[in-house]
């Protein structure tokens, strides 16, 4: 039954970051010859944004006298480069989808504990590509295929396969300045076998409403308990924004919203003091959102971790962070290519996990957990 779905929801603590302006952007002479390059470019142009094209197909002036001011720097970069070949080999990205397809690389977010450090070469600038298009098309080639996972269990023939585009940047932080990820819902939305799966702490969803998705993306938003997000997460969203925003992309076409099915990434999921206490209030409060149904929604659990090099990177990024990332207090995890990552330990990581999964399943039956980590 959809019980009084266009009623407003209270709105306590509604703050929507201010869009992504970037003070300087960079065209690569290659980009620009590309037609969605060209596109991007009147875009930018629109918003008086000062422009400049390179001599070669290299950005350079990135750095700065150390590693605080390089952030600073490349925080306020925005290039429109092309993918090099190698972005055209897609890797495999399961649990979550089958495989990574990344429109654009950097995010201009301050997430204190970001997924990007150390997993990105250089300086955080944020670099979108031009040759998206034809990305695209290169994903046709993949349909039908699955890599190699014990969670599909078997269950993968026939079914469309799925791409993530957000391992390596938040799109929707982006979208203002590049129109993206409207380019992949639109091309996906014409796909039988090919679906998009895409992620944000982002609230800006009204261009996304009216696009011919149908049904092809799953529009996913990172969530946590309140405290965590307004410590840790400068210059997105509040959780409450993105909730609102969730609402309006999950509420049926024919109430106004957008029609999508919805994703919720609970990460990275911290034991702060009071945790349960926290995350309950999390959980009660999409439960309110979510006010109508049926809606096709599943939920993805990841706890925090870190590895050496990313904590090394983030505390140059962030030297007065509070974020905990003490390795006495964790459990060591080898991954297969020999490298460390610092996790909760079993006991507490059990302790969390059955939290989570009794909470959810309580609340939303109908909406599957995909995972937890
Ligand atoms: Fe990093 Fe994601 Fe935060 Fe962007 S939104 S700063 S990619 S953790």
């Amino acid at each position: 039954m959809i019980a009084d779905s266009t009623a407003p929801i209270a709105q306590p603590l509604v703050k929507s970051p201010r869009l992504w302006m970037p003070k300087r952007v960079v065209f690569t002479p290659d980009a620009l010859n590309e037609p969605f390059g060209q596109a991007i470019y009147e875009r930018i142009s629109a918003l008086n944004l000062p422009i400049e094209v390179a001599k070669g197909n290299r950005i350079t002036g990135l750095r700065g006298a150390d590693e605080r001011e390089t952030y600073r720097i490349a925080k306020n970069t925005l290039a429109i480069v092309n993918a090099p070949p190698s972005a055209f080999r897609l890797q495999p990205i399961p649990p979550s989808a089958d495989w990574q397809m990344n429109l654009a690389e950097g995010c201009p977010a301050h997430c204190q504990y970001c997924y990007l450090a150390g997993s990105l070469a250089g300086p955080p600038v944020v670099r979108a590509y031009a040759n998206l298009p034809n990305m695209l098309a290169h994903t046709a080639t993949y349909e039908g295929t699955y890599p190699p996972n014990k969670s599909w269990q078997g269950t993968e023939a026939g079914r469309p396969t799925t791409f993530e585009v957000s391992c390596y940047t938040d799109v929707l932080g982006i979208e203002h300045l590049t129109g993206s990820l409207a380019e992949c819902i639109r091309y996906y939305g014409s796909r039988e076998m090919g679906q998009l799966r895409f992620v944000t702490k982002y609230d800006h969803v009204d261009s996304l409403l009216n696009l011919s998705h149908n049904g092809q993306t799953r529009a996913r938003f990172s969530l946590n308990a309140d405290q965590i997000a307004r410590r840790l997460e400068g210059g997105t969203a509040s959780v409450e924004a993105r909730l609102q925003a969730m609402r309006k992309l999950a509420l049926p076409k024919e109430l106004g919203g957008g029609g999508y099915p919805i994703g919720l990434v609970i990460a990275p999921i911290m034991p702060i003091p009071d945790w349960r206490e926290h995350y309950t209030a999390l959980l009660d409060r999409i439960a309110n959102v979510l006010d109508f149904g049926p809606i096709d929604m599943n939920v993805e659990f990841i706890s925090h971790r870190f590895t050496p090099g990313s904590k090394d990177i983030l505390l140059q990024w962030y030297p007065n962070t509070s974020l905990e990332m003490d390795e006495a207090n964790r459990a060591e995890k080898r991954n297969k290519f020999g490298g460390t990552k610092y996790v909760y330990r079993p006991e507490e990581m059990k302790e969390m996990k059955a939290f989570f999964y009794a909470e959810w399943a309580r609340r939303f039956p109908n909406a599957p957990i995909l995972y937890w980590t």
